[in-house]
């Protein structure tokens, strides 16, 4: 199911990743802070009185045609309006009213979404009576918050919870993969789709959403059932090309919420970019299987290294995701094409993989005779027993005597040994330490 969307909009500086870092969940598991997920995420899950959302800080987001500050603002409004299902309008007490934010209060006072209003910097008392102009911008009451002394956080978060839309009810058939494609604009995610489908019947289906409609495509492969997530429009063959339609982030991170396996692709000729990149975090924190196409391959010089050389750079960029299969396609020539279903479906498996515990404790036993756990002064870590409770992803709970022992290292050797006696291809694991005396 998909968490609903908070989107942070204002100018620069005015205190927009101060506040999303303040909103951000504690991250809980050891496993979620490995090195190489991209540090400056454009995302985070945030959770209030037991409500989940994604928070969107849109300054983040690389637009394409952002050479001045108001035009990349006015885009970032727009998307925000467009995709988000809250937007959080930040301005700053300290700098005032400014006209950009006038500029930006227009767009959004159009807007039919709950826009929220949030004058930062407010860091005492005395700061309070510089939020009455920002009345001037006709969005409401001004909700004085801190970002750095974490004053009204509470109240920001519960408006947002407020302004949240009810969960929509939607029947979906468990037997199906659900099939999220993402990449930038012209890496041939179109071509690629309508290559897979081919002479398949296609049945398109409206999910109503929360704040537009996402329409999928079904399609049957040699007897198994895919959901390609939000496609239909991919199909059309005139394409709405405004800049806000173009890498719609929002939307991408929509789809990877609802899927079970992403479809990464990438375009063979200018490899991946940061925004990639912080989309595949996305998908890793979020524990989905992931396949990733190289597509557009038939444009490649080609020696008899060159896919190694090829995969070895993605390895590197992509280093928090090992475990993703590389295929080397072209939806023009349709090469490789039919692997495409064949892997996504591979990968489903392993992402919903269930291994015996007897056998995963003879695997950790083994892993434990040959690399014996951490020690700290003086006290050595021993793991008692491992069971895997949760599929989608594999998740594994170790139980210890001292967590706190349990070192980042050791964990990835256990992943491991893990993927070496199960496979797991495709698929992130989660691995859950706890002490038990
Ligand atoms: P962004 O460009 O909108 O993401 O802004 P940043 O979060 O990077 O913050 C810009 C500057 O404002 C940084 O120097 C922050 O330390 C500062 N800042 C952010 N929130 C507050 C606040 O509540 N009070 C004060 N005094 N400064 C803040
Ligand atoms: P999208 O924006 O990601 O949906 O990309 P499109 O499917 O619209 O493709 C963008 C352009 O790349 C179009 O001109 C396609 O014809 C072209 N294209 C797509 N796939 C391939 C491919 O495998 N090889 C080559 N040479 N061109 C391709």
């Amino acid at each position: 199911m998909s968490k609903p969307i908070v989107a942070i909009v204002g100018r620069p500086n005015v205190g927009k990743s101060t506040l999303f870092n303040r909103i951000a969940k504690k991250r809980v598991s050891i496993v979620e802070d490995i090195p190489g997920v991209t540090r400056d995420r454009i995302y985070m899950e945030a959770e209030w009185t037991g409500h989940e959302f994604t928070m969107i800080d849109t300054g983040g987001i690389e637009l394409e045609s952002s050479d001045r500050i108001t035009s990349a603002m006015r885009q970032q409004a727009q998307l925000a309006i467009k995709e988000a299902d809250v937007v959080v309008f930040v301005v700053d007490c300290k700098t005032g009213l400014t006209a950009a934010d006038e500029d930006v209060a227009t767009i959004l006072r159009n807007a039919d979404k709950p826009v929220l209003l949030v004058v930062n910097k407010v860091d005492s008392i005395k700061d309070e009576n510089e939020i009455y102009e920002f009345y001037n911008l006709g969005l409401g009451d001004p909700l004085p918050v801190s970002a750095v002394n974490a004053l009204n956080m509470g109240d920001l978060l519960d408006k947002i919870v407020d302004n949240l839309p009810s969960e929509p009810q939607i029947a979906e058939n468990s037997d199906e993969i659900k099939v999220a494609v993402i990449g930038r604009p012209n890496v041939g995610k179109s071509s690629l789709v309508n290559a897979l489908i081919g002479e398949e019947r296609v049945i398109v289906s409206d999910i109503p959403g929360t704040t537009r409609d996402a329409i999928d495509t079904h399609f049957n492969k040699d007897g198994t059932d895919f959901v390609l997530i939000d496609t239909a429009g991919m199909r059309r063959k005139a394409k709405i090309d405004m800049p806000v339609e173009r890498y719609s982030v929002i939307r991408s991170l929509r789809a990877v919420d609802r899927s079970d396996v992403v479809l990464m692709v990438i375009d063979a000729v200018d490899g991946i970019t940061e925004q990639d990149k912080k989309i595949a975090g996305y998908a890793h924190e979020a524990g989905k299987a992931v396949v990733i196409v190289v597509n557009k391959w038939d444009l490649v010089e080609k020696d008899g290294k060159t896919s190694l050389r090829f995969t070895e750079t993605i390895r590197g960029e992509l280093a928090f995701m090992q475990y993703a299969p590389v295929l080397f396609a072209s939806a023009l020539t349709k090469q490789r094409v039919h692997r495409v279903t064949e892997l996504v479906k591979y990968v489903a498996e392993q992402h919903a993989m269930r291994v015996a515990t007897s056998v995963l404790n003879q695997v950790i036993e083994d892993a434990v005779a040959i690399n014996p756990p951490p020690t700290d002064k003086g006290k050595r870590l021993k793991i008692y027993f491992a069971t895997q409770p949760d599929v989608k992803p594999p998740t594994f709970v170790f139980f210890v005597n001292e967590p706190e022992i349990m070192h980042f290292s050791y964990l990835r050797f256990l992943e491991n040994k893990l993927r070496e006696a199960f496979g797991f291809e495709g698929t992130p694991l989660k691995l859950v330490v706890r002490g038990r005396k």
